[in-house]
């Protein structure tokens, strides 16, 4: 049996694969079973930050796990708490760290604390979330339900737990506001919905407004965090304090772990909330070695500069492309190009597969960029060569 075969025979089809075989990686490029290579403008998602083969963390996960893999939460963890630390002076606010597996778990653990601030501080129960049409904030049932698209909230899973609404634009959020509202959750880049950066000033607007209702502002920076957007998280970058901030993709390198943090540090107390992997010395031995890796990046002005390149770099393609292009979207490494149709991304999507360099789809029509942060400009050369050729053969 081929791959494909025992794919499709033995694990549940819940995506519209492509059965390419991908045997190595060496940072933005991968290689397949036949030793075609493939540019990766995708970096599994959002995820392989520093590349994929990354010795460095590939060497702190191998001596973390030659002594200690897992031991439960029972137990003090040391990488987990040294985690802890790194993430409060980085994220430049004085936040405590909840450590959970993914996203969507991060995500649950954002809403949970949010419920018991609502819960414990007020007279009234204060238990609804606000959240954006065009969002993404996970598929669990409730993150699903937090998510600002109606195609995602199919009858086939309901019914969902209640408290949740959806506003077009942030000037609604003030409207939509009520008694019993206890938090706003937003992405500062729209990942999933089309790249889509919120505006600066609005959002510090609405910070402030929150600030002063007590009702407490959750970033999702799932997608954002960890220097996708150039700043270690997009909250640095849109000057805001948030009172919660979630984190996964980028974290551990390919390694599945998601934090929320929080200025409210006792809210959640013992018996709350927990998860069994959650912030095991796996994880947080490799998550360690990204953001050592991803802060020398920074302050070497590397990772700008990489930026900077890229950014030169699709603005050509979409300048040299009117016909199919309309608009660029996007912040750091975390970019997007508005394509006139579905059909035509489809189109470029798959012609780029054939070229060998890897791209996304957002929303209904944005092609979406997302390479490792530590992409060489080579490595950028040949990826834009790669899907001018694609674009081209239109
Ligand atoms: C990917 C994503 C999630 C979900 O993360 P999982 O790890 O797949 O659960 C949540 N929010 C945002 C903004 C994302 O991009």
């Amino acid at each position: 049996m081929n791959l494909e075969a025992v794919d499709k025979a033995f694990v549940l089809q819940t995506y519209a694969r492509n059965y390419v075989n991908f045997k190595k990686g060496v940072n933005a490029t991968l290689f397949d079973e036949n030793e075609k290579d493939y540019i990766d403008f995708t970096s599994g998602i959002g995820v392989v930050a520093v590349g994929h083969g990354n010795k460095q963390v590939a060497d702190a996960i191998c001596e973390q796990v030659n002594n200690i893999t897992h031991i439960s939460n029972l137990y003090a963890i040391e990488p987990q708490a040294f985690l802890g630390k790194k993430l409060n002076e980085l994220s430049g606010m004085d936040v405590g760290t909840f450590f959970a597996n993914s996203g969507a778990e991060a995500n649950e653990g954002a809403i949970k604390l949010a419920r018991k601030y609502g819960e414990t501080k007020f007279d009234n129960k204060r238990y609804k979330v606000i959240t954006l049409a065009h969002s993404f904030h996970g598929r669990t049932i409730t993150t699903v339900k937090a998510t600002g698209q109606k195609k995602m909230h199919s009858p086939n899973f309901s019914p969902y737990p209640d408290g949740f609404s959806y506003d077009h634009y942030l000037k609604d959020i003030y409207t939509s506001i009520d008694d019993e509202t206890v938090a706003v959750m937003i992405e500062l880049v729209q990942g999933e919905g089309g790249v889509q950066p919120l505006d600066k000033e609005e959002v510090q607007k609405l910070a402030a407004f929150l600030k002063e209702k007590d009702i407490l502002l959750i970033i999702d920076e799932v997608q954002t965090g960890v220097y996708r957007t150039g700043e270690f998280l997009a909250t640095n970058l849109y000057e805001i304090q948030p009172d919660i901030i979630t984190l996964a993709k980028g974290l551990g390198g390919g390694v599945p772990i998601g934090a929320v943090m929080t200025k409210h540090k006792d809210i959640l107390t013992v018996g709350d909330h927990g998860s069994t992997f959650g912030g095991n010395y796996l994880s947080c031995a490799a998550a360690n070695e990204v953001i050592t890796i991803l802060e020398d990046y920074k302050v070497s002005g590397a990772l700008d500069e990489a930026i900077i390149y890229f950014e030169s770099k699709l603005r050509a393609l979409y300048e040299k492309y009117p016909q199919h292009f309309f608009r660029e979207v996007g912040l750091g490494l975390m970019r997007g190009l508005r394509v006139t149709d579905e059909e035509t991304l489809s189109a470029i999507i798959n012609n780029a597969f054939q070229e060998g360099v890897l791209a996304l789809k957002a929303g209904k029509n944005t092609l979406r960029l997302l390479p490792p942060l530590t992409i060489t400009k080579e490595e950028m050369d040949e990826g834009f060569r790669r899907l001018d050729n694609a674009i081209s053969k239109i």
